[in-house]
């Protein structure tokens, strides 16, 4: 056993005795050779280990700003009271109730996983339900929800890329009539970006890995989306999963990789055991295995690995240390995994929609892909669009496809849209006036989340879930991002209170740039552009929100209370 079966072992014991205990450890330290106080440290990194004992129930209530404005506050409050516990301690012998970032629900929220299995659209009195249902001895895997969600088409449902039949094997088939350098050919004409929010050519991944002489080669799938409001990689797990595992087959064929890796979120595990089938199903027809339809030499296996809760994971970088067995903290030095990956060796990661798509520009013929969108983005795009719509969803939409498009009548039907957050926290955010431009390289591109929220909602309040969430997932590593996410917030909090001057506003975009420019990964260079953009973007709103500089000199800021916090936050991210 190598250190990378480190988080499958943790996984076992979390789920055997509810936690990870010392003796757990010592005997990992002993098998792995590794210390038990580096164990110990990757044990502390992710949210779903834990070191003391949980109840026999563990909730996962998410708190994402979506859930927030559907009710998240009653649910929490009832959750609470008919189990007698509190948020954020370790509760009694049956239930232990945490809260969450996003869970893969917006269009369904409030959401929350019990023993990771999802219950959806939650309302106190569904709450006070299943409470009861677990306190009469019922298995919450028997009444969970079903997750289904809806997917919704452009207007027109024939320029559909992704939803279409899906016949097991068809995109394979199709691919091994090819040589391995044609199939590369074809994704790079068909000008496929990476759908997970970065849009790097997926073409160029693949060659760049195809011409490495190394023998030993990786194909990951990056299952790990978490930016809030994000939901299509479980639609496309939920209806199409094996669109994603014919994608990774071609890549392998591709690159001469023969090795598969899917590294699944573990707010998705409840598809484990699906995918787990599927996978066999795939063997069993000579689409995985040795000498796959009866091509000499042509050997390709996929297994997966289970994520354990860390958004920074998402990242490729942070993502490989920790298949590797470490906490996932994207390394000082940054290799392309293309060169330097998983082991050490070449490595594509691939996001699960970039090889859904894959597999059907494959299928399809990237001719048909590019004639859609626009010229830098040809194709189409799947957007996870939530909050104040009628049609919360997944939505195929073209390249070039506006906002106002997507808010409209014969798509979500927004009601009253006034802020609207395009890519999650780290994208950027719209206002009225911006709603003509276009979801495309050449304008605004869209990772997937698409968050509307109405007039009556109060930015602040919107943007303070935003900065709780990057100061609760900051790896920690270096200090701007650190301290830096600490002091936004903190200034967010000002503002909301009526105390903030120009001065703080000016102070917020000098941090945002210290932040921006001196932080390690995308989340730390991102983080600060919600706020800094909204300063910008809703001016009369701010207006009312600042004061003119100094007329609260004297108003005493409780920063005993800020150190205080900003201490208990250092020591939880310290090894
Ligand atoms: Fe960690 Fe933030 Fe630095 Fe990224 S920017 S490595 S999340 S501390």
């Amino acid at each position: 056993m190598d250190r990378t079966q480190l988080l499958n072992k943790l996984w076992e014991f979390q789920h055997r005795l509810g936690y990870i205990s010392k003796e757990s450890i010592s005997t990992l330290s002993k098998k792995l050779n590794v210390s038990t106080v580096e164990i110990e440290s990757v044990v502390s990194f992710y949210h779903f280990f834990h070191k003391k004992p949980t109840g026999k129930h563990t909730i996962y209530l998410n708190n994402s700003i979506i859930s927030d404005l559907k009710g998240f506050e009653d649910v929490k409050a009832t959750f609470e009271k008919e189990t007698g516990c509190s948020f954020g301690e370790y509760g009694n012998k049956e239930f232990s109730l945490f809260e969450t970032s996003c869970i893969g629900m917006s269009d369904q929220e409030p959401a929350a996983l019990i023993n990771f299995q999802p219950f959806t659209d939650l309302t106190p009195s569904k709450v006070r339900n299943i409470i009861q249902k677990i306190k009469n001895g019922e298995n919450v895997k028997d009444f969970s929800s079903k997750t289904i969600s809806k997917i919704h088409y452009t207007p027109d449902d024939d320029k559909t890329v992704i939803f279409r039949n899906y016949e097991l094997g068809k995109s394979v088939k199709e691919g091994l009539k090819f040589t391995p350098q044609e199939i590369i050919d074809k994704i790079y004409k068909s000008k496929l970006k990476g759908c997970g929010g970065a849009f790097f050519d997926v073409g160029y991944k693949w060659q760049s890995c195809k011409r490495n002489e190394d023998t030993e080669k990786y194909i990951i799938c990056n299952a790990d989306e978490g930016e809030p409001g994000t939901f299509k990689d479980r639609a496309i797990f939920q209806h199409l999963p094996g669109l994603v595992i014919e994608g990774m087959i071609l890549a392998g064929y591709a690159t001469g990789a023969k090795e598969g890796i899917i590294y699944l979120r573990a707010e998705y595990q409840y598809f484990k055991q699906k995918l787990e089938d599927l996978i066999q199903e795939f063997y069993t027809q000579n689409l995985l295995g040795k000498n796959i339809q009866s091509i000499d030499g042509f050997d390709f296996e996929i297994r997966i690995q289970l994520g354990a809760g860390s958004y920074v994971c998402g990242a490729a970088s942070a993502l490989i240390e920790s298949m590797q067995g470490r906490r996932g903290e994207p390394p000082v030095r940054m290799w392309s995994a293309t060169k330097h990956g998983f082991k050490h060796k070449p490595t594509v990661v691939n996001n699960v929609e970039s090889l859904a798509y894959a597999s059907r520009i494959i299928e399809l013929g990237e001719d048909y892909f590019l004639s859609m969108g626009t010229k830098e983005t040809p194709g189409t795009k799947l957007i996870s669009i939530s909050g104040d719509v009628a049609k919360a969803g997944i939505y195929e939409i073209e390249y070039g496809t506006s906002i106002r498009e997507l808010l409209g009548i014969e798509m979500a039907q927004a009601t009253a849209p006034y802020y609207v957050q395009v890519s999650g926290p780290s994208g950027e955010c719209v206002s009225p006036a911006e709603f003509d431009r276009k979801i495309c390289m050449e304008d605004i591109l869209c990772g997937g989340s698409f968050m509307v929220f109405n007039r009556t909602r109060d930015i602040l309040h919107i943007l303070r879930n935003f900065m709780e969430f990057f100061k609760e997932e900051s790896c920690g590593v270096c200090t701007p991002c650190r301290a830096g996410n600490f002091i936004l917030n903190e200034k967010v909090k000002k503002m909301q209170r009526g105390l903030a001057s120009q001065d703080d506003v000016d102070e917020i975009k000098k941090w945002g740039k210290i932040i921006k420019l001196s932080s390690r990964c995308g989340l730390g260079k991102s983080s600060p552009n919600s706020l800094i953009f909204s300063i910008d973007k809703f001016k009369d709103y701010y207006n009312l929100k600042i004061a003119p500089s100094n007329e609260f000199q004297n108003v005493e800021f409780d920063m005993e209370a800020a150190i205080h916090e900003f201490d208990s936050i250092i020591k939880d991210t310290q090894l």
